[in-house]
């Protein structure tokens, strides 16, 4: 389902982005960074209310470069040994780096949505392995589905002991607010703000993670060096989630 406002945000999005890489063309000061792609930008494009949203250069949201960041600042490792669980995988620079890992698997509900070597069809609410990866990666994917609560219990069994599922949804400062597929969809777009979430979380989602019997440590971008989230407009929060050995 496509709505005007949907099409009025791709739009400016494709015109700020050409905007700032004509700048860079006519030589502009680049003295903005993508920890993405690694190259140097005059700024960052606007998506929606974000003005400084996306990278010119290879259109990195502000959570992928905050994933970027952390990976390279060493604050969170990759398990290069051992076995991914890619969901979603629309992140070129996560794609690269997950695919690394000696067992990838980028996967999704619809597969053929991803242009990613070897996506395969999963659903969470049907995840049954166990004990298998080591890393769970998922940014905006639980709104997706029916029950989180479920969700969360499935990404659990499927993680080694020690193993961790990095997510990232979107929030606002509210309570979380949960509907349902029963719902119409134009319901759901007003509510959660795209028609196929079920639900808008808020910082209470920590509160779930737990419950599923995670321990829990939140990366919010607003937590890390003003100078250098600027640098790199890194944004968002990550929820990262570790099962007990
Ligand atoms: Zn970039």
């Amino acid at each position: 389902m496509i709505t005007l406002q949907r099409v009025a945000k791709a739009a400016g999005k494709h015109l700020t982005r050409m905007v700032l890489r004509a700048r860079k063309a006519m030589g502009a000061r680049a003295n903005r960074g993508c920890p993405a792609c690694g190259r140097t930008v005059v700024g960052f494009f606007r998506y929606g209310d974000n003005a400084e949203w996306g990278c010119p250069e290879c259109g990195a949201s502000p959570r992928e470069r905050l994933m970027n960041w952390l990976i390279d600042e060493g604050r969170l490792r990759m398990p290069v040994d051992g076995a991914v669980l890619h969901m979603a995988p629309n992140e070129g620079s996560l794609v690269r780096r997950f695919s690394a890992a000696r067992d990838y698997v980028p996967a999704d509900l619809d597969p053929s949505r991803y242009p990613v070597p070897g996506v395969r069809r999963v659903d969470l609410m049907e995840l049954a392995e166990e004990g298998r990866y080591d890393l769970f990666y998922a940014s905006h994917v639980l709104e997706h589905v029916p029950d989180d609560r479920a969700v969360l219990r499935n990404i659990l069994r499927a993680l080694r002991p020690g193993g961790e599922a990095w997510l990232i949804v979107p929030l606002w400062d509210r309570p979380t607010e949960d509907g349902s597929f029963a719902m119409p969809p134009r319901e759901r777009e007003r509510r959660f703000g795209q028609w196929d979430h079920v639900r808008q979380y808020g910082p209470d989602l920590a509160d779930r993670i737990r419950a599923a019997g995670f321990d829990l440590e939140e990366i919010d971008a607003s937590s890390i060096d003003p100078d250098v989230a600027h640098f790199y407009a890194l944004g968002d929060r990550l929820f990262r989630a570790r099962k007990p050995s």
